[in-house]
């Protein structure tokens, strides 16, 4: 069960958070301004509500966890958002990420893979908040090419390689976020489109996601 209700402690807790994030070098003020405005006890059971503003990743539904708060923030930070981009985010889970995406006023278009993610974050109300996020059940290895290209992509789970077809929708000077690994820890990438299609790469710190895996899981893939 959760409850939708923000309290005077929800928020103070939420603030030290936001702290935090800065004190282990978050700059961005507009992430940290996302992160201060949502309630991240609204992802989780209530019976953790006190572990939401905890620095951590905590586990949700199907073996899944919504990423940990420094987590999400650098990645954020990483992708440099412009208003009004248009941004591909891989790897929905409890839809947090997204909502500091849209948040920070970009367009989203965020893909889950678990069936039963993608149906709780339908009856998901607070979400509903949120008119500039498109939610899809689907591979994020294939992307989204009928809404392609994207000024930015995001992906939230440990890519064993850089599939070539996110590459592929994203614009010329378009950046993509992604941790890249297949052991039990990940590099941090960001790279760049190039006109001819090529990319540059940066290197970041390291990071550990949940396996970015092949093909839909549910009922209907
Ligand atoms: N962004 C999420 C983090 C969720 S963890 C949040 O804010 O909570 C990573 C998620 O990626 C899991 O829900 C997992 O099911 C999903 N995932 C893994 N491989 C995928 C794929 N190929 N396409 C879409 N989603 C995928």
């Amino acid at each position: 069960m959760r409850t939708f209700e923000d309290t005077y402690r929800h928020k103070g807790l939420r603030k030290r958070l936001v702290a935090l994030l800065k004190e282990k070098g978050i700059s961005d003020e507009r992430v940290l301004e996302a992160i201060n405005d949502i309630p991240r006890h609204y992802f989780l059971d209530s019976a953790f509500d006190e572990k939401a503003y905890e620095d951590k990743a905590f586990p949700i539904a199907v073996g899944q966890t919504i990423s940990q708060p420094y987590t999400v923030a650098y990645q954020t930070q990483l992708l440099e958002l412009k208003p009004f981009d248009k941004v591909l985010e891989i790897g929905t889970g409890s839809a947090y990420q997204a909502s500091v995406l849209a948040e920070m006023g970009v367009q989203v278009f965020t893909i889950e893979r678990q069936k039963a993610l993608f149906e709780e974050n339908k009856k998901f109300h607070y979400l509903k908040k949120y008119s500039n996020i498109k939610f899809f059940y689907g591979d994020g290895f294939a992307g989204l090419p009928t809404y392609a290209p994207f000024d930015k992509i995001i992906i939230t789970a440990a890519a064993p390689f850089i599939p070539d077809k996110l590459i592929a929708q994203l614009k010329t000077g378009g950046k993509m976020v992604i941790p890249v690994g297949d052991g039990a820890v990940q590099r941090m990438l960001r790279l760049t489109k190039h006109a001819d299609g090529s990319y540059s790469e940066e290197i970041f710190a390291n990071f550990s996601f949940v396996p970015m895996l092949e093909g839909r899981e549910g009922n209907g893939s």
